[in-house]
């Protein structure tokens, strides 16, 4: 479990890092003493190594300490920066009014600073540096704009970007508190329409750039997804990437879950069927195992395409589908799905929250699982889905495009096929891709359960994640290493 988390960041950050020790990667997760991450050290009687710099680091005109605490004992070492003021909050980034905190450009300056400093602390052993999304974006600036100026160090640095919608856009003027000069605020820059843009620093400043699937970094050089940021983006498409993030097998396999009213394996599938009874009598729908039972499993966010939903049941209410629904967020689309089930009380279910055992028991008692995203960096539930032998019906895009390959009868022979799917954002297309699941639900069983039990059998470990990360920090390291002997020599 990771330390604090506000998304699948998170995961991220703690599942790469220990994947990558088999590819022979040593890494050091630094990460801000969050108020999760204290009180679960606190918990479990953790202090770690605490360590204290005797200079301290500026934040605008504010002298600031540095300390540390180093748990060299973990694989991978993990190494907090304590800083109460800035760290200690019920939020990671949102104040109550969920808006950003005023503070925040000073608050990731900090951590940033104090992440170089550590470094220089125990004598530059890194050999890279691996910064996520906006809150580590200065990094990459950082390492060129002062410290190879200040030391003549280079080192090189990845960026990736898990979500382009959330860039870490701030007022000019908090350029202050990163201790930067002026020059850097301009269009090729850190700046964005006036403001101070952080991730757009991170992208023109780092080696390499990254997002989390190859279609996705594609999309993002598109004025329809790039959020803004597609013109620097296609400037710098030179070093972009996409790599696949993997899933967690540990806490997604159908043998061993314990959330399961029963566990199942792809060579015996009994389990699951009893998973879609036990789920039909608990979100209070007919039981009955001939019906065809949809799932959704989602923030309630227009970025996830629920609307399209809400519109293409009614054009499929007509066969014998169900649909189960498990979101929280926004009110509206919450409001929605309530009218849906209220139109559809024999076929329709909704339950609003976060509950991770019932999001669990959705995907292995569902027959098949909607994503109709309007766009997605990566998604993990199509990931979760193939696992548990329920069939993905995706719109095309970002990580699903690259995850789920549209049933066909020749695909499926061929072992390619591994879901649905469906190219436009529209209310009949979508319509369109869940009748043709259910209609190889009813029509052709054995087709569909082979399906089924073959998409079980994908690969969606972080191995594969792994080995291309692992690829793409030696290229950095060697090409580094040439142009700083080139520029001695
Ligand atoms: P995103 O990060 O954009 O929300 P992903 O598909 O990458 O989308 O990851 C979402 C994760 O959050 C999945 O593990 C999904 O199962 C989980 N999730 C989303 N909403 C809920 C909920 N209401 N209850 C439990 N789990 C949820």
């Amino acid at each position: 479990m990771p330390f604090s988390k506000t998304g699948g960041l998170a995961d991220v950050a703690q599942a790469l890092p220990l994947a990558l020790y088999g590819f022979g990667v040593e890494c050091t997760i630094f990460t801000p003493l969050y108020r999760q991450a204290k009180k679960r050290l606190v918990d479990n009687g953790q202090a770690g190594e605490r360590i204290r710099l005797d200079h301290p680091v500026w934040i605008g005109d504010e002298a600031q300490s540095l300390t540390y605490r180093v748990f060299s004992h973990l694989k991978p070492q993990v190494v907090f920066i304590e800083h109460d003021w800035y760290y200690d909050r019920s939020h990671c980034y949102l104040g109550v009014d969920g808006q950003d905190y005023a503070d925040n450009v000073a608050r990731y300056a900090y951590f940033s600073r104090a992440v170089m400093e550590y470094c220089r602390y125990v004598d530059d052993a890194f050999e890279l540096f691996h910064a996520h999304d906006w809150q580590s974006a200065l990094i990459p600036v950082y390492l060129k704009k002062l410290y190879a100026e200040q030391t003549g160090c280079l080192k090189p640095s990845l960026l990736t970007v898990h979500n382009i919608g959330y860039p870490g856009l701030f007022p000019a003027e908090q350029l202050y508190a990163t201790g930067l000069d002026w020059d850097v605020f301009t269009h090729d820059g850190l700046e964005y329409y006036g403001q101070l843009n952080l991730l757009k620093g991170g992208i023109v400043w780092a080696d390499a750039v990254n997002t989390v699937s190859p279609t996705y970094a594609l999309e993002i050089q598109t004025a329809e997804q790039g959020m803004g940021l597609e013109g620097v983006l296609a400037h710098h498409s030179d070093k972009l990437s996409g790599i696949l993030n993997g899933i967690d097998y540990s806490h997604w396999n159908p043998e061993t879950d314990p959330h399961l009213p029963a566990n199942y394996a792809s060579r015996n599938r009994s389990g699951k069927k009893a998973c879609k009874k036990i789920l039909q009598y608990e979100m209070g729908l007919p039981v009955r195992s001939s019906v065809f039972l949809l799932g959704v499993i989602s923030r309630l966010d227009r970025q996830k395409g629920i609307d399209l939903l809400l519109d293409a049941f009614g054009r499929i209410a007509g066969l014998d589908v169900q649909l189960v629904v498990l979101g929280s967020g926004d009110r509206k689309i919450q409001n929605g799905l309530t009218d849906l089930a209220t139109r559809f009380p024999e076929q329709v279910s909704v339950e609003f929250g976060y509950d991770e055992p019932l999001a669990h028991r959705i995907i292995a008692g569902c027959d098949a699982f909607a994503m109709p995203s309007l766009y997605e960096p990566c998604g993990l539930t199509q990931m979760y889905s193939h696992r548990y032998g329920t069939v993905p019906i995706v719109r095309a895009t970002g990580g699903l495009k690259d995850t789920v390959v549209d049933y066909t009868a020749r695909r499926l022979n061929h072992g390619q096929a591994s879901g649905f799917s469906f190219s436009e954002a529209q209310p009949a297309q979508l319509a369109e891709a869940i009748a043709r699941a259910a209609r190889l639900f009813f029509t052709d069983r054995r087709s569909w359960n082979k399906l089924s039990r073959w998409i079980m059998r994908l690969d969606h470990s972080w191995n594969a994640s792994a080995e291309a990360y692992a690829r793409l920090y030696q290229q950095l390291i060697e090409t580094t290493q040439t142009t700083s002997g080139a520029s001695h020599g």
